[in-house]
């Protein structure tokens, strides 16, 4: 192994570590990573992306593409050798793994902050630390617990306590006789059930937090789910009544800060009929309602990822203006037998096309995404519904 690369310490793009170009490393090769990857060649840097997956869309188009089993221990000894710094881009690679790396290398997020978001009961107890509300729940681990549910709690939402995404892992629940069958279906793991709420909005905050504890963040984002998967994202002064955005902005520094998180992080919130903010869960890495950031802000979040994790500066992010991104999920390619009417939508001005390079669309797939940009919010939504119309997507 090359010398160790202490935490924080600054990785100058273009320079040489350990006698190699200046590499950033990332755990998994999804859309993030590649995304990742992207804004890191922009400032110079080398990349190594690990990823089992020979065409995932990171490894792609990293300069190493390492291929093996997160938890391989020739995996992680190739990703350190390779790299000055190692990022994450998915928050269910193995803690483990992070700990392994962190050993030798700056890792941001540290696998600390990484195990808590894992893991819904750990990251409610952290909500709770911090004083910011989340649905009245109960942790589901034995069928005492099951048994002992209150009554309050029905309708609620049965969430697996671990590797849930868009949905997945979550059941809805009208009845105790129906809280028994999905907890068996789901097999007895560790659950939550939380209180079905009624949902006036979605929102989410997105803060960057340096090794020296610096945090800047970016403006809140509307959020629109279908189906449990995020639909669109609305961002611009006004969105939403400027002191719940403050609130929100305000958790999520103080859940950042008492991780003592380094990286970007987002905060997913709810918004309820009488305009209460209640947290729902956080993600240790940049996020889908952040896309937008890549062609409405001067800096974006993986900017901001590739800033953390090599030490350099952090300068808040500007907003040029209201912008609003269109998910491309793979139904709608589905629907344009593979051949959606990209030329007709990018006649639009102000339309931003972003694909992940994935060769194979399914249902409910996130193949790519769509930014909107333009000087005033009404010329920015009609422009995003004209797409929207034009792509087959219900409006909004
Ligand atoms: P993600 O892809 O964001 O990680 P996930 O699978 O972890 O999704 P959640 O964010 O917990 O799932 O829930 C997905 C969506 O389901 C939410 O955005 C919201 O629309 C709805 N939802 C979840 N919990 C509740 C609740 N307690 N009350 C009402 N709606 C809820
Ligand atoms: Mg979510």
């Amino acid at each position: 192994m090359t010398a160790s690369i202490h935490r924080g310490q600054v990785i100058l793009p273009g320079s040489t570590v350990n006698g190699q170009p200046a590499t950033l490393g990332v755990m998994g090769g999804g859309q993030l990573g590649r995304m990742f990857v992207q804004a890191a060649q922009r400032m110079g840097y080398f990349t190594a992306v690990l990823d089992p997956d020979a065409a995932s869309p990171a490894g792609l188009i990293s300069h190493h593409h390492i291929q093996t089993d997160y938890l391989d221990e020739q995996g992680l000894a190739q990703l350190m050798q390779r790299c000055a710094a190692i990022t994450t881009e998915f928050e269910n690679v193995p803690a483990p793994a992070l700990v392994t790396l962190g050993a030798h290398r700056p890792v941001a997020p540290g696998a600390d902050a990484v195990a808590i978001a894992q893991n819904r009961v750990l990251e409610k107890a952290h909500f709770d630390r911090c004083g910011v509300a989340c649905a009245p729940y109960a942790v589901i681990e034995t069928a005492a617990q099951l048994a002992a549910v209150p009554d309050t709690l029905f309708p609620g939402i049965l969430k697996t306590a671990r590797m849930g995404y868009d949905g997945k892992g979550q059941m809805r629940i009208k009845t105790r006789a129906e809280l028994a069958t999905a907890w068996a279906e789901l097999k007895g793991v560790t659950c939550v059930l939380e209180k079905m709420l009624p949902l006036k909005a979605e929102c989410s905050v997105i803060v960057a937090r340096g090794w020296d504890g610096a945090m800047v963040s970016f403006p809140v984002q509307l959020n629109l789910h279908r189906d449990g998967i995020l639909a669109v994202t609305e961002v611009y002064e006004g969105n939403l009544p400027k002191a719940l955005a403050e609130q929100a902005v305000a958790a999520t520094k103080s859940i950042a800060e008492d991780l003592q998180y380094v990286g970007v992080i987002c905060v997913e919130f709810f918004v309820l009929e009488d305009d209460t903010l209640i947290v729902n869960e956080m993600a240790p890495r940049p996020h889908n309602s952040g896309h937008y950031t890549l062609d409405a802000c001067d800096q974006s979040q993986f900017d901001l990822q590739v800033r953390t994790l090599t030490g350099l500066p952090l300068v808040s992010p500007r907003p040029y203006g209201p912008a609003i991104m269109l998910n491309l999920l793979g139904d709608t390619w589905l629907a344009f037998n593979d051949a959606p009417p990209w030329d007709k939508v990018l006649a639009l001005p102000g339309t931003h096309l972003h694909l992940y390079g994935k060769l194979k669309a399914s249902k409910g797939r996130k193949m790519g995404h769509l930014n909107v940009t333009g000087t005033t919010v009404a010329e920015v939504r009609a422009t995003a519904l004209k797409a929207a119309e034009l792509l087959g997507l219900e409006p909004f």
